[in-house]
């Protein structure tokens, strides 16, 4: 006896992918996996099968963890919903409540805020350090310290830490350490290398590259990966297939995306340096011997009027992100870094005059171009 219509609608002979050779990695946008009787159940919790549910685990998210892994040369990674619950996550692998974290008071905005609003709610408790001064984060050390967080190119001023002398303190103090390498990504820099136990990213930014996913990763350390991942699995902080697949295929131009972006920061940096209308220009030298990233930061305080200068963009758009392939600006006094406490903000330079381009992949000339007409129309 055939199934009668509404019983057919939804048991529909579906193809069998198993023998379909895609060439790239198929989105298995499931929320779960099937099982064919009750041993084959019993084979997922025997660690025989991989999957079961999504939220414990994906192909597509496992495919990320593990690409973002291959490239900072860690064991292992997972990937999670968005850069901050990455850090999240990075956090409570190794913090509990009672623990004390030190992190740098020039960090990401949306890292602040977490750091300071929400973690101590979970009784976690969080010291903000000048990181330029590598004796205050020793002094800082207390005897419930477990972690020393920095980010491997800050925000928005663009300081590069020493990787290495943070490992160094770490080590004399047993402490865990971890990177934001958000802005460097692993084609520039490789945190893991240099010793420390966890790097993070927001995927959102150069790993996916076209501003079309939010997403995060965290590489490290196998056994404290494995316990980040539960914490992934217990709070709920997992990717959805399309986005780890689109972080993935975003992956694949990631150096050719770096190279042209870092060559065309350095010629926009080296330009404004030049223009009598600019304070001051932020762009770091000796990243790396590939390049220098593709931030540059320029202060135009008192050169320049701030509305005119974002009204006269032109082709470049205001947004509050970064890293996508389109050259944009960004305006941190009113965006990434409005939550930080006004000394901070006077203390890191975070003026009124203070704009973050994230410099794309077009034609050096054109941007150059664009950049020195705003400011010769809003010069004061
Ligand atoms: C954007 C960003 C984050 C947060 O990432 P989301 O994906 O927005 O959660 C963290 N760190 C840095 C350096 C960032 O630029």
């Amino acid at each position: 006896m055939g199934q009668n219509f509404d019983t057919k609608s939804v048991h529909l002979a579906l193809k069998d992918t198993n023998n379909v050779d895609s060439k790239v990695t198929p989105i298995y946008q499931t929320s779960a996996f099937k099982f064919t009787d009750l041993e084959d159940l019993e084979n997922f919790y025997k660690g025989k099968k991989d999957y079961l549910y999504s939220r414990v685990g994906n192909p597509n998210t496992d495919e990320l963890g593990s690409a973002v892994a291959q490239l900072e040369e860690a064991p292992k990674g997972v990937a999670t919903s968005s850069g901050l619950s990455a850090i999240l996550v990075g956090v409570l692998a190794v913090a509990k409540a009672g623990d004390h974290v030190i992190a740098s008071t020039d960090i990401y905005g949306g890292t602040y805020q977490l750091l300071a609003n929400e973690l101590v709610d979970f009784g976690i408790e969080v010291s903000f350090v000048n990181f330029e001064k590598p004796s205050e984060v020793e002094n800082n050390i207390k005897e419930n310290t477990k972690l020393i967080y920095s980010e491997s190119i800050t925000n928005p001023l663009l300081r590069i830490e020493d990787l290495k002398e943070i490992v160094k303190i770490a080590k004399r103090n047993n402490l865990y350490t971890m990177i934001d390498n958000t802005f460097a990504t692993p084609y520039l820099c490789q945190p893991y290398l240099d010793g420390i136990d966890l790097v993070v990213h927001s995927a959102t930014k150069y790993l996916g590259g076209h501003s079309d996913v939010t997403a995060g990763v965290l590489v490290g350390r196998e056994e404290l990966i494995d316990k980040a991942k539960s914490k992934v699995v217990n709070i709920g902080t997992n990717l959805s297939p399309f986005d780890a697949w689109l972080a993935c295929r975003g992956i694949k131009t990631l150096s050719v995306r770096m190279e042209r972006q870092s060559k065309n920061a350095q010629d926009l940096a080296d330009s404004l340096r030049k223009n009598e209308g600019v304070a001051k220009v932020y762009y770091p030298a000796d990243v790396s011997t590939k390049g220098n990233g593709a931030i540059v930061s320029i202060d135009i305080t008192g050169f320049c009027d701030i509305e005119k200068f974002f009204q006269s963009l032109s082709w470049v758009k205001i947004v509050p992100t970064l890293a996508g392939v389109e050259t944009s600006v960004s305006y941190p006094l009113s965006t990434s870094h409005r939550a930080l406490p006004k000394e901070s903000q006077i203390e890191l330079g975070i003026t009124e005059g203070l704009v973050r381009i994230s410099v794309g992949i077009e034609d050096a000339k054109d941007i150059i171009q664009v950049f020195e007409q705003a400011i010769a129309e809003s010069r004061k």
